[in-house]
């Protein structure tokens, strides 16, 4: 991997007015994408990783909203740029692939059609016939059968699975170095789900991109992802390597999230874990650390879980950062204890 970041994100907040109050979805999110790698956000619907995800292509922008940090790519301030060149780092620098392949889809379009309009946007001199043979050739790349046929198909003649691979093929056509997956493989079976993972982690090696995978499941984490970041009403609560947050997490609801997870080990037994109470409102987030509600271990530090916000810092003797009032020992011994909430 590259030593300087492809993409750097510093104290971003993204907040909506609504009729209800101003809702805080994003607050203070910083950090670095590398060239190749995956990055992999999680955390509860609520949290902040979508809304994240869509400011990084500007996605946000509306008269309700506002956007303040910024987002560096390569010198230039996504979050400021003029339209026009915005438009041209949309599919060309960062592209995105939604969650649901289906609504992402024009029913009235083959999907020839939809994936080459894609590439038509970023290179408009090229002839018919070179972007008939730019969509095939990705028709092919994203593993659908007999392409020459199925190109001049409508979606509602794919499967789920062949649909997701559609919208890949629209996300990747203009070679992107940064692609952002938003929950690509929710509504797909299992099998599916990692047959899209596995051609998103091919591409990726083909092509060097960085990957923001967006997702509330840990095992698409564990699977796919270099680094995690996991989000909690609209902040990063812990930033770790994928194998020190499996093996030594280091923030309360990280615990809460990997005691959900089950386990196909049979030598142990017993209930999955559940993270009492419910994601906080946006618009009336809980003084403090937004998660003290719902942590066990809000009464260990006295009323500095209600009162003060906690940063977000590095763990000594450990790469990760946390953003919990514990100490240190406190939570490398708990998380490395397996303890859950
Ligand atoms: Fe729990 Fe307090 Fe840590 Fe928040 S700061 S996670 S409430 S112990």
């Amino acid at each position: 991997m590259s030593n300087s970041p492809l993409l750097s994100v510093s104290n971003l907040c993204v907040s909506f007015n609504t009729p209800d109050g101003v809702v805080q979805a994003v607050n203070d999110v910083s950090f670095d994408l590398f060239p190749g790698q995956t990055l992999g956000i999680v955390g509860e619907s609520g949290s902040g990783k979508s809304v994240t995800a869509s400011s990084l292509l500007r996605l946000n922008n509306s008269v309700t909203s506002t956007t303040t940090g910024s987002v560096q790519l390569e010198g230039r301030d996504v979050l400021t740029v003029d339209e026009p060149t915005m438009r041209s780092i949309r599919g060309q620098d960062i592209a995105m692939v939604f969650q649901d392949p289906l609504s992402a889809l024009n029913p009235y379009y083959t999907v020839g059609d939809q994936i080459a309009e894609a590439y038509i946007i970023h290179h408009s001199s090229a002839t018919k016939d070179d972007v008939r043979a730019r969509v095939l050739e990705m028709l092919k790349k994203v593993g659908i059968p007999n392409p020459e046929k199925r190109i001049d198909e409508y979606p509602h003649q794919f499967s789920g699975g062949m649909r997701q691979r559609i919208v890949i093929a629209i996300a990747l056509i203009n070679s992107p170095r940064i692609l952002i997956a938003d929950e690509p493989t929710t509504a797909l079976d299992v099998t599916v789900q990692a047959q899209i993972l596995d051609l998103m982690l091919d591409l990726q090696r083909e092509t060097g991109m960085a990957i923001i995978l967006i997702t509330h499941d840990l095992g698409v984490v564990a699977e796919v992802a270099d680094s995690t970041l996991v989000m909690y009403g609209g902040r990063i609560v812990e930033r770790a390597t994928v194998s020190e947050i499996f093996a030594t997490p280091t923030h309360p609801y990280s615990w809460g999230l990997l005691g959900a997870v089950g386990s196909l080990d049979t030598s142990t037994r017993g209930h999955l874990t559940t993270i009492p109470g419910t994601p906080p409102s946006l618009i009336s987030l809980p003084t403090g650390c937004s998660f003290h509600p719902r942590c066990a271990y809000a009464k260990d530090t006295g009323s500095r879980c209600t009162t003060e916000v906690p940063e977000l810092h590095k763990v000594s003797g450990t790469s990760s950062s946390s953003a919990c009032h514990m100490s240190d020992a406190q939570l490398v011994s708990l998380g490395a204890r397996g303890d859950t909430l």
